[in-house]
């Protein structure tokens, strides 16, 4: 159901120069891992989509933003001070993990360009048991965000712009090097462009309609 609530801005923490996780009450608000909210400011006209970064257990609310320049909002919220006035309306979406994925050992593919990985975190932190591997495309590595949240051996960094730390190219070069797993489901979140390259590339390798779910921020 989704509904609209008042919450309070219990911490800002900067991530990278111009990316921070913004921590906000609960509040009684309930998700599923992988959903969005609506963000405002009460009094303020403007509103923002932003994916859940913490999981569904935190008694707590985590958003990883980004600030964009130019930018209102994203820039904005980083200059929120603890106890600021915020409303929150959701959840929403359906950009969920299927609910036999973890039952059957599926495996599951995440592609993320950016802050795209946020709906990710929440999924992984929601479902320790899942067989998973996240495909994080930045440009920089310091925008490997909390990349030691993952298991050993299953976040796969693509930095475009840095030699020297993960995979130097795209997500769709690593993934034109390395192939897929035709039986894993693929869920892509980030920019448009990643989104349709990506799954143009998997289509063109037998990968079908139904095993791609994706998530477009801008
Ligand atoms: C379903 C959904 C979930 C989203 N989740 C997140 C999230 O978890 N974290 C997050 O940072 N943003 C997320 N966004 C984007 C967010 O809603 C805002 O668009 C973003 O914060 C910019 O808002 P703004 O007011 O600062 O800039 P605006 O003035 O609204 O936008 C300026 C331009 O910035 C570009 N832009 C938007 N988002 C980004 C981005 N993340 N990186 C680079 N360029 C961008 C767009 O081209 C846009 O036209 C999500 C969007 C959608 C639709």
């Amino acid at each position: 159901m989704n509904n609209k609530i008042q919450s309070k801005v219990l911490s800002v923490s900067n991530v990278t120069d111009s990316a921070y996780v913004l921590r906000l009450e609960r509040n009684g608000f309930e998700f599923k891992a992988g959903q969005y909210l609506v963000l405002s400011i009460p009094g303020e006209r403007k509103a923002r989509e932003y994916s859940i970064y913490s999981s569904e257990t935190d008694n707590y609310i985590e958003l990883l933003i980004k600030e964009v320049d130019p930018g209102e909002m994203s820039r904005q919220l980083k200059y929120l001070k603890v106890g600021a006035k915020v409303e929150i309306s959701g959840p929403f979406g359906y950009f969920i993990l299927s609910n036999d994925a973890v039952a059957n050992n599926t495996p599951v593919v995440f592609v993320a360009t950016g802050t795209g990985i946020s709906p990710f975190r929440s999924i992984i932190r929601s479902n320790p048991a899942l067989n998973y591997k996240v495909l994080h495309g930045v440009r920089y590595k310091t925008e490997a965000y909390h990349y030691t949240d993952y298991e050993e051996g299953r976040y796969q960094l693509c930095s475009s712009r840095e030699n020297g730390i993960g995979y130097k190219g795209r997500v769709t070069d690593f993934i034109s090097d390395n192939g897929i797993n035709k039986n894993a489901l693929y869920y892509l979140c980030g920019n448009s462009a990643m989104i349709n390259d990506v799954t143009d590339l998997l289509e063109e390798r037998g990968i079908l309609p139904d095993q791609i779910k994706t998530e477009v921020f801008f």
